[in-house]
Formats: C-alpha cells, sequence, structure tokens
C-alpha cells in the first residue's frame, strides 16, 4: 500500500516566473547580493497581463482606456513598463502622482482618484489631469479653486447599488442630483466626463447593477446639458492563485475535518481560519476565500462586457457603450501585477514546540506577504541552498513562524507539507505577492529594515536583476 499524497497548495505561477525559481543556484545568487527577505518583480508578466486585458477590450469596444492602479505595489518598474504600453495610471496620492510624473506619463494620461484633501485638492486643478470625483465637497473645492478659462476635468465615482454593501466612498446614488446640478452649473470651470464605480466584489451581478446604475445617470447629466464620454467601471478584477482547484478543494476538505477532530492536526494553536465550529459542523467563510478563485481577469472583464442588459432591449454592455459614444474605463490593479512578484525569504532555525509540530522560523513576517487577517493558501516552493543539497528527509508537514517577537507572527497557520524538512539556510519562495502584499506592510515593528525590491527581467533565455529604483524600460 502507497502512503496517499499530503493536502497540497500548488500555485499557479507564470512559466518565466517558474524558469527563474528553478534555475538551479539563482534564487540564492540573486539574494546574495541583496539580502533577504526580497521583494522581486517581473515586469513582463505586467506588460503580458496589461496586453491580455487590451486584447479583449479592443475586440468588444471602440474606445477604452486601462488606467494602471497604481496602490497595488510600489514599484518603479511597474509604473515605467505602464507608461512605455501607453496606457493611463491611476494615482491616489501626491506620492504616487509625482512617480507617475517622472516615469514620463503626461497630465491627461493621468486619473487621480481615493480621498483628497485640501491640500491635494489645490494641486491637482490646474495640473491637466482627470480627477475622479469622490463627494459634493470635493467637487465644489474645484470649482472654487479652478480658474475660468481651464476647464478641470472630472470624472464623479458612485456607490450604493442596490444589493451592494454600503461603501466609505464615491457619492451615494440618492445625491448625484446634486452633484449634476453643481456640474451643470460650473461648465466654465469644470469639463464632465462622466460616471465611476469601483467594487471589491467578485460578484458578477453586483458590477453589472453598477453598470446600469451609470448609464441611468449617464442620460439624466445628458438631459442635464452635460456630454459625458466615459463610463469608467473601476478595478476589482481578480486574481488566480491555485494551479490546481481541486487540490484545493481537497486541502481545505481535510483542514474541515481536522478543526472536527478527525485525521492529521492542520492547524496552528486552534485557529479557524474564520469558519466557525457548531453542532459538529464547519460553517462560514473563510478568510482565505480569495486563494479558491478560478476566474482569471479577463473573462472576468469580457464576461462583464458581454453581459445583455434587459434594460436594453438585451443590447450587451459593449454594444451600448460603443453606440453612446462611450469610452470603457477601467482601473486595475491586482489583475496587472498578478503572477508578476514573488518574495523570497530565508530559513533561519527549524524547531519543535510543545505540541510535537515542526515551526520553520523566516526571516520575513506574517504582514510581508499577506495582509495580516488573510491566510497564504499556496504553497511556498522550497529552494534549497547549495549547502544543504544533500538533505533528503522526505515529505515533512511544517508550520510557517516570521521574525516578529509576537505570538500572532505565523505566516503559516495550516500545515505546509514541503519536499523535505527545510535547514537553516534554505530559501522558501513565496508565488504571487505583488498585490497589496509586499508594501502594505507594517513589519517595520522590531525596526527591522524594508526588504529590498528587485526587477527581474529575461533576455535571450538569460536573467538580469536589478534595484527596482533603476529598472529602465528597454525594448524588446
Ligand atoms: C484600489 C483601487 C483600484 C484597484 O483595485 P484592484 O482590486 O487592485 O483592481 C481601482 N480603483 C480604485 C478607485 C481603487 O481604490
Amino acid at each position: 500500500m502507497t502512503a496517499a499524497a499530503p493536502p497540497g497548495l500548488p500555485a499557479k505561477m507564470h512559466a518565466l516566473v517558474r524558469a527563474f525559481v528553478s534555475t538551479p543556484g539563482l534564487v540564492e545568487e540573486t539574494v546574495a547580493g541583496f539580502g533577504t527577505p526580497a521583494h522581486l518583480v517581473f515586469p513582463q508578466v505586467f506588460a503580458e497581463n496589461l496586453e491580455r486585458l487590451r486584447a479583449r477590450l479592443a475586440a468588444r469596444v471602440p474606445g477604452y482606456r486601462i488606467c494602471y492602479a497604481h496602490k497595488v505595489n510600489q514599484s518603479r518598474a511597474f509604473v515605467v513598463t505602464a507608461q512605455a504600453a501607453g496606457v493611463g495610471i491611476d494615482v491616489a496620492s501626491a506620492a504616487e502622482l509625482d512617480g507617475a510624473l517622472a516615469a514620463g506619463f503626461g497630465p491627461e494620461r493621468i486619473e487621480v482618484t481615493g480621498p483628497k484633501g485640501e491640500g491635494f485638492v489645490r494641486e491637482l486643478v490646474g495640473a491637466g489631469v482627470v480627477i475622479n470625483v469622490d463627494n459634493l465637497w470635493e467637487l465644489e473645492r474645484i470649482a472654487a479653486l479652478a480658474r475660468p478659462g481651464t476647464r478641470v476635468p472630472v470624472l464623479v465615482r458612485v456607490s450604493g447599488f442596490a444589493g451592494t454593501p454600503v461603501s466609505r466612498f464615491g457619492v451615494p446614488l440618492h445625491r448625484v442630483d446634486a452633484v449634476i446640478k453643481v456640474l451643470a452649473a460650473e461648465r466654465e470651470r469644470i469639463e464632465f466626463r462622466g460616471f465611476a464605480f469601483h467594487l471589491d466584489s467578485g460578484e458578477p451581478a453586483e458590477r453589472v447593477r453598477a453598470v446600469e446604475s451609470c448609464l441611468v445617470l449617464t442620460e439624466r447629466a445628458y438631459a442635464s446639458g452635460l456630454t459625458p464620454s466615459v463610463l469608467n467601471i473601476g478595478g476589482g478584477f481578480r486574481q488566480v492563485f491555485t494551479a490546481d482547484a481541486q487540490a484545493f478543494d481537497a486541502y481545505v476538505h481535510a483542514l474541515r475535518e481536522s478543526l472536527l477532530g478527525r485525521g492529521e492536526q492542520m492547524t496552528w494553536a486552534g485557529n479557524t481560519f474564520g469558519f466557525h465550529l457548531e453542532d459538529g459542523a464547519v460553517h462560514g467563510t473563510p478568510v482565505f476565500h480569495k486563494y479558491a478563485n478560478t476566474v482569471d481577469a479577463e473573462r472576468m472583464l469580457s464576461d462583464l462586457l458581454d453581459t445583455e442588459l434587459e434594460t436594453h432591449a438585451g443590447r450587451t454592455i459593449a454594444q451600448i457603450a460603443a453606440e453612446n459614444l462611450l469610452e470603457v474605463w477601467l482601473e486595475p490593479g491586482k489583475a496587472l501585477v498578478d503572477h508578476a512578484g514573488i518574495t523570497v525569504a530565508r530559513v533561519e532555525f527549524v524547531k519543535e514546540t510543545a505540541d510535537g509540530s515542526t515551526l520553520v522560523n523566516l526571516d520575513l513576517s506574517r504582514d510581508t506577504v499577506t495582509p495580516a487577517d488573510q491566510e497564504v493558501m499556496v504553497d511556498p516552493i522550497l529552494v534549497p541552498a547549495r549547502a544543504n543539497a544533500a538533505a533528503n528527509s522526505g515529505v515533512t508537514g511544517v508550520f510557517l513562524a516570521g521574525r516578529l517577537c509576537l505570538e500572532r507572527d505565523l505566516i503559516a497557520n495550516h500545515k505546509v507539507w514541503l519536499p523535505r524538512c527545510p535547514q537553516s539556510g534554505d530559501y522558501l519562495v513565496f508565488p504571487n505577492t505583488a498585490a497589496y502584499h509586499m508594501d502594505l506592510s507594517a513589519a517595520r515593528a522590531s525596526m527591522h529594515s524594508m526588504p529590498p525590491k528587485l526587477a527581474v527581467v529575461q533576455r535571450s533565455g538569460t536573467f538580469a536583476v536589478c534595484p527596482d529604483v533603476d529598472y529602465r524600460h528597454e525594448v524588446a
């Protein structure tokens, strides 16, 4: 009888990234010069993601614009790549705006979203950038600060669609009439481009309802003498982390069983991952549900644009946009950096804990690879150090601990099975960390310095690495 394979969470990886990680000695050589932990970004993967979204749009609508949502990652290489590809950029702070300008974006290609205070609004008025207005206060400040003769281009973000959770952002639908009134009265100073929304939801029907609401508002704006020409559908297009949905389901099944006390213990210190146990069953949605997704961003986008609206005699959203001369804008963040970044950590030491678990201690902290309230549900890749090449303990189930002096700094609270037990000096590579993971970290709690960020490119089969800030785009 052969033992069943241990539960696994194989990560989807781009072929280029996989080639980098599996080239013998390359990870070790790369971090030797910069130290660990390190974040690595792959601008060529970013460029491919961009082209795939662009192809879906180009096949459906005559006018469109992709604005890369900069806040997903601070990488300069990604901004430079977006600039070279000719798309737009969505910035949400003065520093992001400066970064976009420095990378060569002209103001007409820059859209500014998010909450803006008085100082930022003053900076934006007259800068020539498109301001995606969050609220009535902001619109009135723009009108007051704008000089007649230089019309400030604006979009208006709306929220509060039926069946969508309340949002802190945007003008609620029932207040849009007040906004239209200001837009109509201030036509000399404000150039209204259209309505915008941004939803975090993976639920297609929510986006369809948001589009329908924006189309109704667009007509209302026309009736008030305005000439909107844009429909901005925001970001929120999903990533796919898993390489094997069945394996993912099997892992989660085994995890639920273990929560009920059946089979091998799979959770660290009684963690339940947002599930709750009641009447001998496991209920609820786990904190890691995003890792289960299998619908990629391109499909989400094309499914949305191909949705037929009953309110428009069954015409698709793409057709309606085209017939009404509305450009479709989107603001993808995580979809563009999907599979375009990894994080390399070093194994410091391995120990046994009081409950008999094996705990692998790494030189990074939990929130360097995932928002602290989530759980990384793809297996890291063990890259043996050259010095440990002979080690062969066989498959081992471990938990992963971080470097902070805090009980909660566990990187994996679920059991991870690795091909052999890691040893001091080995590396663990965390796949697909470029979206929000790298830069939203509070990991400086113990005064550790921030991990270096490096850009990796492959040319003629050879990899070259440089600090992200020094990245230069070269025409392939
Ligand atoms: C964060 C943000 C985005 C990007 O969201 P993703 O989920 O990363 O695609 C787009 N638009 C706005 C207004 C945002 O705040």
